[in-house]
């Protein structure tokens, strides 16, 4: 059932027990990319975000090992990453702002209708795109690029 849900910027109705239950269901939601930033994300599984940001990604039914896209934007630091990246979940009629981002724990954020490479799982159900920055720890012996 679609609720109401503010959060950052932004209102909108999201149904968070039925994004929950089509993670579950689908084995792989995101990209099975064999690529190193990929293999390098599962490695870190739930803990690749901090508890702040998987606070955020729960409470829209995201399950937080499962990003439809990712990608490295920037340099190793010490072993941190900058990166890119997109979520899906179940929800629509959207306001807000729709130029800026907002930030808890390093983890930057905005959501946005305009979603890309929705999987077969949540293609028949309206969908919003959660996109995100944040920084995530290298853990594979290999170079991220
Ligand atoms: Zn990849």
């Amino acid at each position: 059932m679609m609720a109401k849900q503010i959060m950052g910027l932004w209102q909108f109705e999201c149904d968070a027990v039925l994004t929950r239950s089509l993670f579950a269901a689908a084995a792989e939601v995101g990209a099975r990319c064999d690529c190193a930033p990929c293999r390098n994300f599962r490695a870190l599984g739930p803990h690749a975000f901090s508890a702040p940001a998987r606070a955020i990604l729960e409470a829209l039914g995201i399950d937080p090992t499962q990003a439809s896209e990712l990608y490295p934007t920037g340099v190793s630091q010490a072993g941190i990453v900058p990166h890119a990246g997109f979520f899906h979940f179940v929800g629509g009629s959207l306001e807000g702002d729709r130029e800026s981002s907002t930030e808890a724990d390093g983890f930057r954020y905005f959501i946005t209708t305009h979603a890309a490479r929705v999987s077969k799982t949540f293609a028949p159900h309206p969908v919003l795109q959660l996109e995100f920055e944040t920084s995530l720890p290298w853990v594979l012996d290999e170079p991220c690029l």
